[in-house]
């Protein structure tokens, strides 16, 4: 059932809004942003994130091109907007966030070229992923604008086709899914992942090893 424009702009605001609370877009940092059909919702740029209202939302065309701009003139298309379209043209994504989430900060601190965890409940909550399987999140390195990350995001997309997120080293996560609802599901348990691989090595427990009691099980 496609949802109604009005309902769609207050949808990304409020959804910005648990962004906030999550500590994903403090400092007017992080995103949201919607599709409908071949209409992309967008949250604009450097403000504070939890204070959005539906007018302030640009609406872009899939091509990138705004075709709707908020009413008031001095909010602008968010740096990041070269990213989510990566999402929603490479892979047919209805939904995209972006994160400054400290779990996923973190992870990319103890991780070289990707991120990797097995034998976590939580890993069930990915597309295509269950409890024995190795899930991978590619991670690119940061540069000094955000708009720079477009071509090694898409790179490492079509290098991990089976991610629907990529991590920035030192920044965050872009995270996507078919619709609003498998984005965010999506956004919570990778996040929840990151912390708890985070954690496991600071126990020294290696979060991509199969446990001894696995091994065991499948001897
Ligand atoms: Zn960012």
């Amino acid at each position: 059932m496609p949802i109604p424009t009005p309902e769609l702009r207050a949808l990304v605001c409020e959804l910005c809004r648990n962004l906030y609370a999550l500590g994903w877009a403090s400092g007017t940092g992080g995103g949201m942003s919607i599709r409908d059909g071949d209409r992309i919702y967008m949250a604009p740029s450097g403000v504070q994130k939890e204070r959005l209202a539906p007018e302030d939302l640009f609406v872009l065309d899939l091509q990138g091109q705004v075709i709707e701009a908020p009413t008031d003139p001095a909010l602008k298309l968010s740096q990041c907007s070269p990213l989510f379209l990566n999402a929603f043209q490479r892979r047919g994504a209805g939904a995209v966030l972006h994160s400054h989430s400290e779990n996923a900060l973190l992870a990319t601190l103890v991780s070289e070229d990707a991120f990797q965890v097995t034998h976590l409940e939580m890993m069930k909550g990915i597309r295509g992923t269950g409890y024995h399987d190795m899930l991978r999140v590619p991670i690119i390195e940061n540069t000094a604008h955000e708009c720079d990350l477009a071509d090694s995001m898409a790179e490492a997309m079509d290098a991990y086709p089976d991610a629907d997120a990529v991590l920035v080293r030192r920044h965050g996560v872009y995270v996507w899914g078919e619709d609003w609802v498998r984005a965010k599901t999506q956004a919570e348990c990778y996040d929840y992942l990151f912390g708890a691989v985070v954690k496991m090595r600071q126990l020294g427990i290696d979060p991509a090893a199969i446990p001894a009691t696995s091994r065991l099980k499948t001897a």
